[in-house]
């Protein structure tokens, strides 16, 4: 990238070829004077799931009460399908969603050490996303079994032996952006005869994933961040088609069973992928999961990543101009293809300017502690001359000290 870049004009034209462009306006922009950069906390409203959302609720609950159910049944799978095909890279039949990120890594963990029940260790990270550590810490002391921290993803390899049974990782680091090496740790960890989890929360939707392709057992993550489904929408969860006759759910719920509606005196769980599910799905979630990854679908993972790297070294090229000499250090990794959609910039006082930014400069970012503002670059919704004027105003804002009034005290920072 030249330095021409750093000329709003030039970013324009950047916009002006990108062929994702068009997609902006499939979503909601309720005031476009506002910077959005937090796609990767709460993407935003695709505006086919607002008309959807009230069709359904109208003719679905309104109009079939529960004769809705037929077509309500198969949704964790049909929408499971739906996701592996244009997001994760799975064969149909592996993916189900369902519950939250939270219990289905719960679930999929306990199964995991079930069936290594004579090896004694996991491997996992120690700056993992919190959920994760604490699950995994939860269900590991309730196993008897230890966890191996790592510091850093790219030690994961060389703690691995034949005593570990699981290693549980994020493929895109929720504070660096960095990305982990899915194939090789995931064929690193098959070679001690160990298992994978890859947690997509932060990867799907923005990069290119490819479960089947790399072997990967295990996988969980969320479709609110890049996948656009909402507050509170359904998770996602994948058990490889190999593994899943050996795996059991610790939760024994009547939507995982057999036959579910014999309703029978003692639990046999479902043959394939249905046995990771627990009870009554989330309809309305289910929809907007549909939609969400229908417009990843329509798009195409390949675009995504494509634009995702684009932004990002945008992002990088002005954080270096600009950021540096203020005192920002850019946390992310350089190399685009070693990250995920977003970037962090390092600051000491990264929780007042993060205040400041929503506050004084409509720019909606979010803060990390200790030190750590995050940039999200969501590909369908984030243009170009968006990443321009968010580290723009940034930059005015530093500049000018006005971060230094705000007052923390009594409020929570984001
Ligand atoms: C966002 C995120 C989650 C969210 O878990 P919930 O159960 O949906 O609250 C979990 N793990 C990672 C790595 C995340 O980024």
């Amino acid at each position: 990238m030249t330095e021409n870049a750093l000329r709003r004009s030039d970013v324009e034209l950047f916009d002006a070829a990108d062929p994702l462009a068009p997609f902006r306006d499939r979503f909601v922009v309720a005031d476009p004077a506002v910077v959005y950069l937090d796609g990767n906390s709460l993407g935003r409203l695709p505006r086919t799931t607002a008309d959807r959302l009230a069709v359904v609720l109208r003719d679905e609950w309104g109009g079939a009460l529960v004769e809705g159910w037929e077509r309500w049944i198969d949704l964790p799978t049909r929408v499971g399908d739906l996701l592996g095909a244009a997001v994760l890279g799975a064969a149909p039949g592996q993916v189900l969603v369902c519950d939250s990120t939270t219990v289905n890594l719960y679930k999929l963990v306990d199964a995991a050490l079930h069936l290594l029940a004579d090896r004694r260790t996991v491997v996992a990270h120690r700056g993992d996303f919190p959920t994760d550590r604490y699950v995994l810490d939860g269900l590991a002391g309730r196993a008897g079994v230890a966890i191996r921290w790592v510091d850093a993803v790219d030690d994961v390899v060389g703690a691995l032996d034949r005593d570990v049974a699981l290693v549980v990782l994020s493929h895109v680091d929720y504070r660096t952006g960095k990305r982990a090496d899915l194939a090789g740790i995931t064929a690193a960890a098959h070679a001690v005869g160990a298992l994978v989890l890859w947690d997509l929360s932060h990867a799907a939707g923005a990069i290119s994933v490819g479960l089947d392709t790399h072997g990967v057992d295990l996988a969980v993550g969320c479709t609110y961040k890049y996948l656009n489904a909402g507050p509170g929408a359904p998770a996602y969860l994948y058990v490889s088609t190999a593994l899943q006759p050996h795996l059991r759910s610790p939760i024994q719920g009547w939507f995982g069973a057999a036959d579910q509606f014999t309703m029978g005196p003692a639990y046999e769980p479902a043959a394939d992928i249905r046995r990771f599910l627990t009870g009554t799905p989330n309809v309305l979630g289910l929809y907007a999961v549909e939609e969400g990854a229908s417009l990843v679908a329509e798009a195409g993972v390949g675009p995504i990543q494509a634009k995702a790297a684009a932004l990002t070294d945008l992002a990088v090229v002005l954080a270096d101009a600009w950021l540096e000499p203020l005192g920002f250090t850019v946390l992310s990794p350089r190399d685009a293809r070693a990250r995920g959609a977003h970037v962090s910039l390092c600051h000491p006082e990264a929780a007042r300017i993060s205040v400041a930014l929503r506050r004084l400069a409509k720019v909606v970012p979010d803060f990390r502690p200790p030190d750590v503002v995050r940039l999200g670059f969501s590909p369908l919704t984030t243009r170009f001359v968006d990443v321009w004027d968010g580290i723009d105003r940034l930059r005015t804002l530093v500049a000018s000290g006005a971060h230094n009034g705000v007052d923390l005290s009594g409020q929570r920072v984001r």
